[in-house]
């Protein structure tokens, strides 16, 4: 059905031949052909080297899908021109910043629509007064620390290498920063964007202050394409990572460990940031637990800071493998980024943090759960992991600054713990089983909780499946705010009906 080749002569040629057979071909061959004619050697067809580079993902299963055409816009004009066209002619669209929505379809377009791939948006300049970093778009965190790293600058961002800077700000923005700043969303000076009706527009607390609110959490997919961050910048040398990599055994110890360092230990020391994982890895004797600790500012040598002491006895809690490294963003965001390759999925909600027993009850479902995916993998790849990812009282308070973001949480919710599934895997035919036995298990914890009147059910974007009702979590209040912004920045609901795949308020 695509044309696959790259002349405009060949594919009004090709477009020509398919209006004889279906209107809806047509229109899509128009857009394709429209983009490249206005925009000249910034769209690639099916059958391409660079199609092929830019239909991959991070997550297998987004890669599946195989959009008639990307277009790689080089500035905002060029992702106004793309959306002129794509609206004009109703087409489908999705936008790629870094590629690591999980689902199929997050961050691309199926067959009959077109993906924007914002990669070439990689501009990144530092103001004079060292306050304010202007990133583009398309940057990957990895860029931007690779330029703040030798300036002795930093910004509230993605914790991982390769991930997009689109998609992580415009969802919240989970740091290393944020028990000092908040999450990324919080820390954003100024939006550049791109309306529906192709208008070019910046967001900021003086700037169309209800859209700059509702940039902060309310994702992008609802609003505009985000061509230009800009950032708040921070003073920032190298950083403390520990890594402690514990038997799964050890979980009832660990847990009310982490559940005290999230009351107290990370509001007492906001430069620290922490998560916990459990996961299962047969080769190192089955369950295992990985506590990732940081400090933004490192302890002295050798030393461990005192709000990280209890996990960090060898005597007590034996570990499989430690390592601690006194290094620069670059370096700590690589050493835990993750492979290209398997299918992935996620799935996340919140309960109370202040209960120890709460999070230790949660295990047993959990491994039930890894139980029951192993059996019907059958040999085959998979990778369960359950995640606890604290909201201290701390990060919530640094939540309120500058007007408060869309995501509704305020310190009265909190102490938070995000309950995040996380699955990898390689067989297509185990699709339906992981599905349905993450929402199952989401279900189950959130059904625990609230039975011990300790639920939240805030559900983080970032690490939301496509079947949950994240801005609903938002709270009635936001949810409405967040519906008239995007009814008066588009009022024909062209981004809602046509930009294709991720969350719609
Ligand atoms: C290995 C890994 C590490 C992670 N680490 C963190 C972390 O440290 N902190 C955290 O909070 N989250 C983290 N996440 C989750 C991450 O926030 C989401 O996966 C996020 O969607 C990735 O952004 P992206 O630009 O790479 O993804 P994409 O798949 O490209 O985009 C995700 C969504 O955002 C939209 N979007 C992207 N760019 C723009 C733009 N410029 N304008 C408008 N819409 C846009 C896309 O259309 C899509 O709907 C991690 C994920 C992975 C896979």
């Amino acid at each position: 059905m695509r044309s696959p080749r790259h002349s405009s002569s060949s594919i009004l040629i090709g477009s020509l031949v398919f209006a004889a057979t279906s209107s809806c071909t047509q229109r899509l061959q128009d857009a394709c052909t429209a983009l490249s004619t206005a925009l000249p050697s910034l769209v690639t067809f099916p059958n391409t080297t660079l199609y092929a580079l830019e239909n991959t993902y991070w997550s297998a299963r987004q890669s599946t899908l195989a959009p008639s055409c990307f277009v790689t816009p080089t500035c905002a004009a060029d992702v106004s021109t793309a959306i002129k066209i794509l609206t004009s002619l109703s087409t489908p669209f999705s936008v790629k910043g870094g590629g690591h929505a999980a689902f199929p379809g997050g961050s691309n377009a199926a067959a009959g629509g077109v993906t924007i791939d914002l990669l070439h948006l990689t501009s990144l300049t530092a103001s004079r007064d060292r306050r304010t970093v202007s990133v583009g778009a398309g940057n990957r965190w990895i860029n931007v620390s690779a330029f703040l790293d030798p300036l002795g600058l930093a910004v509230v961002g993605g914790r991982v290498a390769d991930v997009g800077v689109g998609g992580v700000i415009l969802g919240g923005g989970i740091s290393y920063f944020s028990g000092l700043y908040g999450w990324a969303c919080d820390n954003v000076r100024s939006y550049q964007l791109v309306l529906s009706s192709g208008a070019i527009v910046n967001a900021s607390a003086r700037e169309n202050p209800d859209l700059f609110w509702a940039l902060r959490g309310g994702a992008g997919t609802n609003f505009g394409v985000v061509t230009r961050f800009d950032l708040a910048a921070f003073e920032q040398r190298d950083i403390w990572h520990n890594s402690l990599l514990f038997p799964g055994a050890l979980n009832a110890t660990l847990i009310p460990l982490l559940q005290n360092l999230t009351v107290n230990g990370l509001p007492a020391d906001p430069q620290t940031h922490t998560y916990f994982v459990m996961a299962y890895l047969p080769a190192l004797g089955g369950h295992v637990i990985l506590s990732d600790q940081f400090r933004a500012a490192p302890p002295p040598a050798n030393t461990t800071p005192a709000v990280f002491q209890a996990f960090n006895d060898e005597a007590l809690l034996p570990t499989i493998v430690k390592t601690t490294t006194v290094a620069n963003i670059s370096t700590v965001s690589r050493a835990i980024d993750q492979a290209y390759g398997s299918r992935q999925t996620w799935s996340n909600t919140a309960v109370s943090a202040t209960s120890a027993a709460l999070l230790v009850e949660f295990v047993p479902l959990y491994e039930a759960w890894v139980s029951k995916l192993v059996a019907a993998a059958n040999g085959t790849d998979v990778s369960p992991l359950m995640i606890y990812q604290p909201i201290p009282l701390n990060v919530l308070r640094a939540m309120q600054a500058n007007g408060g973001n869309a995501l509704g949480l305020t310190p009265s919710d909190g102490p938070l713990m995000i309950v995040q599934l996380s699955v990898s895997w390689a067989s297509s035919a185990l699709d339906e089983v992981v599905e349905s036995s993450c929402k199952d298990l989401i279900g189950s914890v959130n059904a625990l909780a609230a039975k011990r009147k300790l639920g939240n059910g805030f559900v983080y974007v970032n690490y939301a499946d496509s079947s949950q009702d994240v801005f609903a979590s938002y709270g009635k209040e936001n949810l409405a705010r967040l519906r008239l912004v995007a009814k008066k920045w588009d009022p024909k609901g062209l981004y809602q009906k046509l930009w294709r795949g991720y969350f719609k308020v």
